[in-house]
């Protein structure tokens, strides 16, 4: 008898060893991978506290800490057209938006470079944390592969970042993870394989990747990612490359994404224009182009956080709009391209633009005066009785002044 309860003792005794060992000599095997589904409902408990109700409440009290993640390196990666760099245009629509958000006093945001060098609050934090970035990495790998083996094939597409570019985008997700913020919004503008350097190419409008159901910040990324979609849907184009024809489009590769699970953070990532767009192409439009588009993310955000705001085309404002008077008219041959691009921008809260009969994608908004706008001025002239003016004339802008400014 007595034997017989030293013996299972002795066997407790090895098994809790034999425990004991494998916790501490696997630190990639977490204890969640033994309880998958506890796993599961932790981080949605954790998501939806973060990214919901809660955070919605409290709007008013808390800023909603955003990181403003300008695609690629100061130096290197992205797309080019001509001697238009992807890597500097993120930054410039990236700051613009940073300047809305410090308006606002609702938001505290961050951007991580500039179009020099990194912000040195991200110098620091790789230089002091690298070879944990590293592990972390290994580990959240390790772990994420075990539990799926969902890996869709999106890097394809997207350039691949190298080793020290990828890790430094793992650092960014790690960093993010530990400093609270909310929501990450990765700026690129779109190309595809093949496409010329010099001629435009063949497809054009928006894209958008939010994490894939895979991942944890699926479900915390996907209401704003909604929101800012919708806004950013009404002016402009949806991608029509194939792969790209949903428009809000879910992935798990991308390390921008939380590739692996190493988000905890809503994440989305936006291909606003293909680089050869005529708004961004021609440099008299560009700018204006970029402040609308990351005024039109601001007022995705607003739509999500704040929660005031219609969604419909006539009742949403745009600045072009609302900071513009038409003083003279706006003609094919000699209009400042500004001038043609804020009358596009009225014409499309009228829904006279595009044309009826034509897509976004035939007919961007581009601040160039051809056979789109001469039919959209045509049909709002048709709608409002104004007769004897063949282009944007006197009648026509007044009455746009009348509807669409200091509205
Ligand atoms: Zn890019």
């Amino acid at each position: 008898m007595k034997k017989r309860v030293v013996f299972v003792l002795f066997i407790i005794i090895i098994l809790a060893a034999g425990f004991w060992y494998l916790i501490n000599n696997y630190s990639s095997i977490s204890l969640f991978q033994f309880f998958p589904k506890v796993a599961t409902s932790f981080a949605t408990t954790t998501n939806s506290q973060v990214g919901t109700t809660s955070f919605l409440d409290n709007f008013s009290t808390k800023k909603v800490r955003i990181l403003i993640v300008p695609g690629h390196e100061p130096d290197s990666g992205g797309t080019n057209f001509g001697k238009l760099y992807e890597r500097d245009l993120a930054v410039t629509i990236g700051e613009d938006l940073q300047q809305i958000l410090d308006s606002d006093s609702h938001y505290q945001s961050f951007i991580t470079r500039d179009a020099q060098s990194w912000n040195p609050i991200f110098t620091d934090y790789f230089q002091n944390n690298w070879n944990q970035i590293l592990a972390w990495e290994q580990s959240a790998k390790i772990d994420f592969l075990k539990s799926t083996s969902t890996i869709s094939s999106l890097e394809e597409i997207h350039n691949n970042a190298d080793v020290d570019d990828a890790m430094r985008l793992y650092g960014v997700n790690k960093w993010s993870n530990e400093n609270n913020i909310d929501l990450m919004i990765h700026i690129h503008l779109n190309n595809y394989p093949g496409a010329s350097k010099k001629i435009a190419g063949k497809y054009s409008g928006l894209v958008m990747y939010i994490p894939s159901a895979t991942l944890q910040n699926n479900t915390i990324s996907r209401p704003i990612a909604e929101r800012i979609f919708n806004r950013l849907s009404l002016y402009n184009p949806i991608s029509n490359l194939p792969v790209q024809s949903q428009g809000l489009e879910e992935d798990s590769s991308l390390i921008a994404m939380g590739a692996y699970n190493t988000s905890n953070v809503a994440s989305m990532l936006i291909e606003y224009e293909y680089i050869y767009d005529p708004q961004i192409v021609n440099p008299q439009v560009r700018d204006i182009a970029f402040k609308d588009l990351a005024y039109q993310t601001y007022l995705g955000l607003q739509d999500y956080y704040n929660k005031n705001l219609n969604i419909t085309a006539t009742s949403s404002y745009n600045p072009s709009v609302n900071v513009y008077v038409w003083n003279t008219p706006v003609t094919s041959v000699d209009s400042n391209p500004e001038d043609i691009y804020a009358m596009q921008t009225a014409l499309i809260m009228d829904n006279d633009y595009p044309p009826k009969g034509k897509t976004k994608n035939a007919c961007p908004h581009s601040g160039t005066f051809g056979t789109c706008t001469r039919l959209a001025i045509q049909a709002f002239q048709k709608k409002n009785n104004i007769v004897g003016e063949s282009f944007f004339g006197q009648k026509t802008f007044s009455l746009l002044n009348e509807i669409y400014y200091n509205k």
